[in-house]
Formats: C-alpha cells, structure tokens, sequence
C-alpha cells in the first residue's frame, strides 16, 4: 500500500482518462462496440454526463499529480487520454442512429461496469480489508484482462448460453410443474430460483473439482493469490460459458418468470463479485444463511483441509444438504489463497486459457493434487 498509495491521483487519473477513450469510441461506433441488451440499462443523456465527469476529473487529479510531483508519467497518461477524448468529440459527441448488427461488442459494459464497480469496492476494501494491500496488486493487470473479456465478449456468451438453454429445455417439458411455479408470486419464484440455481451450481462446481479434466479449467478461477473484487474475474471462458448454461437451464426447464429469473442474474452478478471481495466485515449469523466474504475466501484457501468444501454461491443450506459446508469460526481468514502448485501456474490470461489444453504431464507439473507441497 505505502508503494502506490501516493500516486492514488495518478492510478485514478489514468484508468478514468483510458475509459473517456472507450467511452468516446463507444459513441463513434455503437453497431460494432456497444450491445443493444446493454444500451437498453442506460440512456444517451447519463453516458454523456459521465462521460464529461471522466474527462474532468482525469485532468483535475492528473495534473495535480503532476504538479505535487507523484506518478507523473502515469499521470501523463491520464491527461493526455483525456485530451485525446476531447479531441475525439468529448460528451458532446456527435453519432447516427444505430443500425441492427448481427454481432457487437460489449465495451459500454466493460466501461460502465468497472467504473461503478470499482466505485464502490475500491473504497470499502480500503476502509474494511481482511488484509490491506492496494488495489494495483500483483496479477491485477491479468484479472482486469478476464473481466474485460467476460465483459465485451457479454453479447457472445448471451448467444452461446441461450441456444445451448434452448436446445436442451426444448427436449424436456413438465408442463404441470411449469404451471404450479408460474402461479407463485414473483418473489417466491425468485427465492425458489435462487434455491435452484445455486443447488445446480454447486453440484457442477463439485464436478469441477472432482474430474481431473474439468479441474484444469477451474483451476485458473483457484490460481488467483489475492482476493479481491477483481479476483473473482479469473474465470476460464469455457468454464463461464458451461456454468452460465447449466444454472440457467434448470430455471427454463422449470418455467420460472422472467422478472425472477432477471432478479436472479442481478444478485449473481452482485455476489459472485461480493464474495471475492477483500472485506473482512463480520456478518454474524447471517454467514449461516448467505454466501459471505469470509464463506468464499475459505473456497479458495491453499489449505489441505479446505480444498473442496463451500461450493455455493448465495446460500450455504445447498452445501450442509450437500455435506460440503465447512466455516472455521467467526473472525479467522485464510493464511494463504490458491491451488497447491501455485507457484507452477503460468502467469496472463493466454497461458491460463491455453493451461487446460496443454499436454498431460506439464498439467500435472501445474495444478496436480498428488505429491502437492
Ligand atoms: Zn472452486
Ligand atoms: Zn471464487
């Protein structure tokens, strides 16, 4: 922390000047960088406005980084993105009407979602952190890399995850079971939903770790050393694509509504980052009834006694009624995090996502059990 933390200004003003670029390039090409399930969560008047609020605030914190004399080389970066965002048009920018595209990117939802989730994590785990460190971390540059990729590719893996749903729901009906959740109101479906998905969840993230070959791609998630918001991002793109598949599969095939199941993939999205999160805040009992900080980082323990329990992500009943539930008592955190080998996994999103598909022996060599230190 003592390292970075006097150059806050300049780490602040570089990532919001470098996301004014995308954003403005978001607005000069919205066919190819922005979806339209995406454009439907904001409107033209809210992207402009923050937009000019990056580009504020890029200068302001970067040229005061640069006159106090703190990263000024990072805080050049942010100026000058920021003067290059202006020159692009700024949030005055001019676009025409979008056209339907077959396919597009996601970068408004990389844009909008790690500006406001870092806007509210960076801060707390600051306040709150199990164990204090910045969040210019070691790796952080390889988690932003899969949290970019989950996010721009989010149009692909709608597709991908709703045909392979499809597909299979079409060949399984229970019409009378359809009919008795589809007369339960919206907030039951959705606790039901909830119940579902994460039994559903659980028991392919069981068959994660217990078959060697589906292990491979989950040991990526388990590679990461620090815990984080951003940690929870290091997710092999097969093994989001299968688990996105499987959970939302049971709720098609059950017929449960759309506003439950909307609400469910809110809270997914909302704990799956939660639980990752460096924050050492005691919940009390609450952590018996849902997933908590504190009940994941213990998942991802580089302990001999801790590798393969606490598989759910919202409610720890799915892991008691699977036999999986372990939770060392209140207030003690993992010494470590990570897979066994640790320090044999290869670094960078491209050596994690080729890792799987390498040759037996060097994957064995990587994040094999046996003989493990
Ligand atoms: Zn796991
Ligand atoms: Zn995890």
């Amino acid at each position: 922390m003592a390292k970075t933390h006097p150059t806050w200004s300049a780490s602040l003003s570089a990532a919001l000047g470098l996301l004014a670029v995308l954003g403005v390039l978001c607005f000069h090409f919205p066919e190819l960088l922005t979806s339209r399930d995406i454009r439907t969560l904001y409107t033209e008047q809210f992207a402009r406005h923050l937009l000019l609020f990056g580009i504020i605030a890029a200068f302001v914190l970067g040229t005061s980084a640069i006159l106090r004399n703190r990263g000024k080389r990072v805080a050049l970066v942010g100026v000058l993105s920021a003067a290059l965002a202006v020159l692009l048009g700024g949030a005055t920018v001019h676009f025409d009407p979008i056209d339907a595209t077959p396919f597009s990117l996601g970068l408004d939802w990389f844009v909008l979602s790690l500006f406001f989730t870092a806007l509210v994590f960076v801060p707390i785990e600051h306040l709150l952190a199990v164990r204090p460190h910045s969040p210019l971390r070691p790796e952080w540059r390889t988690d932003l890399a899969y949290f970019f990729l989950s996010h721009v590719l989010v149009q692909f893996i709608l597709i991908a995850v709703t045909a392979s749903t499809r597909t299979v729901s079409a060949l399984v009906a229970f019409p009378a079971l359809q009919a008795m959740i589809q007369s339960l109101p919206t907030w039951l479906q959705f606790v039901l939903a909830v119940f579902v998905a994460d039994l559903a969840q659980a028991l392919l993230h069981r068959t994660y770790h217990n078959l060697p070959w589906l292990w491979r791609f989950h040991a990526v998630h388990h590679s990461s050393r620090h815990m984080d918001w951003l940690a929870g991002s290091r997710i092999h793109l097969l093994e989001i694509l299968l688990t996105r598949s499987v959970v939302l599969l049971p709720l098609v095939v059950l017929g449960f509504s759309s506003a439950a199941v909307n609400a469910y993939v809110i809270l997914v999205g909302l704990q799956a980052v939660l639980a990752h999160a460096n924050l050492r805040t005691d919940f009390g009992w609450l952590e018996y009834l849902l997933v908590t900080p504190r009940y994941h980082h213990w998942h991802h323990a580089r302990h001999r006694d801790y590798i393969d329990i606490n598989y759910a992500i919202h409610l720890p009943l799915v892991d008691i009624l699977m036999g999986t539930f372990r939770l060392p008592p209140r207030g003690q955190w993992p010494e470590e995090y990570g897979v066994m080998k640790l320090e044999t996994v290869p670094t960078g999103l491209l050596a994690q996502t080729l890792m799987p598909l390498r040759r037996k022996r060097l994957f064995e060599a990587y994040v094999g059990r046996e003989g493990d230190a």
